[in-house]
């Protein structure tokens, strides 16, 4: 088994990233990425603006990060992207599989090293994933596949353990699926919240830290996509009064709250957090038409809510 030459560089890369994400959270906004990380008394990059493929210079032969930007005419590229249980597919810089960048992947693959893919929710904001492999070259369709681990793995350097190859594929094959799945629910909430300018729909409430992003039609419906006029911007009492069906929201946007809570009397979250909103429209919309709640979906939610009463 080769050993990767480049493993000091990613392991303190890595632990960087990771303090990172738990002091801002797991969407990083450009600038918080540019400032680097430190090795051996020297600032390192983890990516550049203008390259998607990128090693700091004291990388031998492997990358240290991919990225991609979000397309700017919208999300419905980048959600197909998501629904596949597949790798991640990653194009070619270029056309050439020897070129300059793209012979840093042939390598990474090769020592089974493993990368940083930053991964653009929306213009300026990155999900760092990590860590991801290369799993599969494809010359003629220009693309890598690009498959995930579990975040234990971050510790395990190739080639100091015998894993078994049908295992570790399994496992990757998991560890993919399962962060797809939080990149939808991460980029729906950004889109979501962004859209309704950080304020909850029902009150206007608004520290991030205590919003959600509600589905009007659960994800488990098929046509309940993590898309925003499928969402709602709502604090944490306005969306499990929601869930309950205690909070209402009719196809005109008007709030109605559940007949039991009406009969109940009790201090003010009561009084003014949920029965104070009875009968008025909707505090937030997003500006855009095309992002506020469907109509039809809101008919059918509230159908459920009617019924629950
Ligand atoms: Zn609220």
């Amino acid at each position: 088994m080769h050993q990767d030459p480049d493993w000091p560089i990613r392991v303190a890369a890595f632990d960087a990233l990771q303090r990172r994400v738990h002091q801002y959270g797991e969407v990083l906004p450009w600038e918080l990425i540019d400032e680097g990380f430190s090795y051996q008394g020297e600032t390192l990059h983890f990516a550049n603006r203008a390259r998607g493929i990128f090693w700091p210079r004291l990388m031998r032969e492997t990358a240290l990060s991919i990225k991609t930007t979000v397309p700017r005419q919208g999300r419905e590229a980048r959600y197909d992207d998501l629904h596949s249980d597949e790798g991640f597919l990653y194009k070619f810089q270029g056309t050439d599989v020897a070129g300059r960048d793209n012979r840093r992947l042939v390598r990474a693959m090769e020592l089974d090293a493993p990368l940083i893919y930053f991964y653009g929710i929306e213009p300026g904001a990155y999900r760092p994933i990590w860590p991801v492999y290369i799993s599969e070259v494809d010359p003629a369709a220009l693309s890598f596949t690009v498959v995930s681990a579990a975040p234990e793995a971050r510790v395990r350097e190739p080639g100091r353990f015998a894993a078994d190859p049908k295992m570790l594929n399994l496992e990757r094959r998991y560890a993919t699926v399962q962060v797809k799945k939080r990149l939808h629910q991460v980029a729906f909430r950004q889109h979501v919240l962004r859209a309704y300018e950080q304020r909850c729909a029902v009150c206007r409430f608004p520290r991030t830290e205590l919003l959600d992003a509600a589905h009007i039609l659960p994800d488990r419906d098929v046509r309940g996509r993590p898309e925003v006029p499928n969402g709602l911007s709502l604090c944490k009492l306005h969306h499990g009064a929601f869930d309950a069906d205690l909070l209402g929201i009719r196809p005109d946007g008007i709030i109605e709250i559940a007949q039991s809570l009406l009969d109940e009397h009790d201090g003010p979250t009561l009084e003014h957090g949920l029965k104070g909103f009875a009968g008025k429209p909707l505090g937030m919309l997003p500006g855009a038409k095309a992002l506020r709640p469907r109509g039809d979906y809101l008919e059918e939610r509230y159908e459920r809510f009617r019924k629950a009463g």
